[in-house]
């Protein structure tokens, strides 16, 4: 089955997202907010971002997706050519990667194994 880019980001941003924000500003440098709870902000703050005309109102919840050291808001698209990299290489190398971390997992075993077992009172 082949995705098109935007059902396979849609999927990455799922995998790689944390829970949304009021205000969150891209690790591009642009701030999104969300402007359907202006009562969740500062009354100075909502004045500041609706006054800023590099902020990106939104009317749901700001999402962040992090990965590669990075917090990107999931409405920027500054981050999704790298995004399609890495889910190309994953997709291509799904085996692979399967393989290495069943091998992680088998070394981690292999090491709670070795530590003493320790008696419970
Ligand atoms: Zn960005």
């Amino acid at each position: 089955m082949v995705l098109s880019d935007q059902e396979s980001l849609k999927i990455f941003t799922s995998a790689f997202s944390d829970s949304g924000s009021c205000s969150v500003t891209c690790s591009c440098g642009t701030t999104f907010y969300d402007a359907s709870k202006p009562g969740a902000f500062e009354e100075d703050e909502i004045y500041q971002l609706r006054h800023n005309v590099e902020a990106v109102a939104l009317q749901w919840p700001v999402e962040i997706v992090e990965f590669e050291g990075g917090y990107f808001v999931a409405d920027c698209d500054c981050w999704k050519t790298r995004a399609l990299q890495l889910i190309n290489f994953i997709d291509a190398h799904d085996h692979k990667i399967a393989a290495y971390l069943n091998a992680r997992r088998e070394a981690a075993f292999a090491d709670a194994k070795a530590l003493p077992e320790v008696a419970s009172a």
